[in-house]
């Protein structure tokens, strides 16, 4: 009944853009056309539209991200507040994390996906993915300090230049609380950014034009690369990871929502239907940023919740991440039989969490951290470097699956923050004849 009436709003939701999932699906016909009948110029075009499409939204994320976290923690002002939400955000982000972890492993271990799947894996490895492998697993060995400090940014300029989004937020945070601390001094810089904050905002809605192409293209391409073989091939594993996407959409979330808040998770998903299809057709939560928010803050969540709890979601949440590669890991494991103790499935689910949250919201970024979880599982060298080839022939589709989950987890607790805190308005919310466009 539940999941009827998400599918109910998620129509409601398309009805005004209703383009962008046509897009979808014609993309997803395209592309299985394009498999059949391989036909390079029609690849480079869709290529061309894909990437020109990504780029554009790319481009205003810096500028929208810092001005979005420095009116969102000036506009909260009182540090206490401040420290109380940012507290009860990482207790929510966690709570669905770990939900996410636990759905994938307790999935993966009932359903066996890796049994027996050794064979395929090691002969559909494409050599010339190997080498680039092999040397994604060494730069990743045992770093997970280095990573943890590179999250400080020795020159906050040149992660913008670089486009590094956990040290540009970590350093936007402290900015932001120093600016709400020095009191009515910070007003010309924060009216400053926010112009920046409304002029990137109507850049977006300009780029969202051309998001239903954008997400065609962008669709045809990735399902072009799948042969009807390979989803044969691996269809158990991925059928554990559809099955573990769809029960955190529709059976995590409005769990969550009905316990913590009183947002209806229709309504919910409705509002934020287009954030959902982008982040499914682009695969970068950072991409999809732009548009979760504007969905968020044209649908009722307010201003100052959004601006605060979107970007460091978008960036640090990433469940649906969290839980491939709990589900990737113990394939691998099962498939070269290596006992899973206890102990090592929660290593395995611990490990996955910090990865996922240190893994920035671009394509393919879950897949590259995965190395850290990999690490002292037993696996030889030969072995890691076939496994992990193997996850990459399959990586785009998946990864356009799970960046839907963390784009619409983001949005829930978001949802649930505004709720808490009387940030919401639900005459809106829970009326999506009235919604703003998305596009104005
Ligand atoms: N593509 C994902 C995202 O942007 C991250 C990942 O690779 O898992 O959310």
């Amino acid at each position: 009944m539940k999941t009827m009436h998400v599918m109910i709003a998620l129509g409601l939701g398309l009805k005004r853009n209703w383009h962008i999932f046509a897009g979808l699906i014609l993309g997803v016909l395209a592309g299985i056309w394009l498999h059949a009948n391989p036909n390079p110029t029609i690849m480079a075009a869709f290529t061309f539209i894909g990437q020109l499409f990504i780029r554009l939204i790319q481009m205003v994320v810096i500028p929208l991200v810092i001005s979005a976290i420095v009116i969102g923690i000036t506009s909260i002002g009182d540090s206490k507040q401040l420290g109380k939400l940012g507290i009860k955000m990482i207790f929510y982000y966690a709570i669905i994390t770990v939900a996410a972890v636990s759905i994938g492993a307790g999935l993966a271990l009932v359903m066996q996906p890796g049994i027996g799947a050794a064979h395929y894996i090691n002969s559909d490895v494409a050599t010339d993915i190997q080498a680039h492998v092999a040397s994604t697993i060494e730069a990743q060995k045992g770093n997970l300090l280095n990573i943890i400090l590179g999250f400080v940014p020795k020159n906050p300029l040149s992660s913008v230049a670089a486009g590094d989004m956990v040290p540009i937020i970590v350093f936007a945070v402290m900015f932001s609380v120093a600016l709400a601390k020095v009191g009515e001094i910070n007003r010309p810089f924060v009216s400053f950014f926010e112009s920046v904050f409304a002029a990137t905002m109507k850049i977006t809605d300009w780029i969202m034009c051309f998001a239903a192409p954008g997400v065609f293209a962008l669709t045809a391409v990735a399902v072009s690369a799948f042969g009807i073989d390979i989803f044969m091939s691996i269809s158990k594993y991925l059928g554990v990871l559809a099955i573990g996407f769809l029960i955190q959409l529709f059976v995590v979330y409005p769990i969550f929502l009905k316990i913590f808040s009183k947002v209806p998770v229709t309504m919910l998903y409705a509002a934020i239907a287009e954030a959902m299809m982008v982040a499914f057709g682009t695969a970068s939560s950072s991409a999809t940023l732009p548009l979760t928010i504007a969905c968020c803050e044209k649908r009722g969540i307010s201003h100052k919740v959004t601006s605060f709890v979107i970007p460091l979601g978008a960036t640090l949440n990433m469940d649906g991440t969290a839980l491939l590669q709990v589900v990737a890991v113990i394939f691998l494991a099962q498939a070269y039989g290596v006992v899973l103790t206890p102990f090592l499935i929660v290593q395995i689910a611990l490990l996955a969490i910090i990865a996922s949250s240190t893994c920035a919201g671009i394509p393919g970024a879950g897949l590259i951290t995965i190395a850290l979880v990999l690490n002292g599982m037993g696996l030889s060298p030969e072995q890691l470097v076939a496994g992990f080839a193997f996850l990459f022939t399959i990586e785009r589709i998946t990864d356009m699956m799970r960046t839907l989950v963390n784009v619409t987890s983001d949005a829930v607790v978001a949802a649930a923050i505004a709720d808490n805190e009387n940030e919401i308005n639900y005459d809106l919310l829970n009326n999506p004849d009235e919604y703003n466009d998305v596009i104005d």
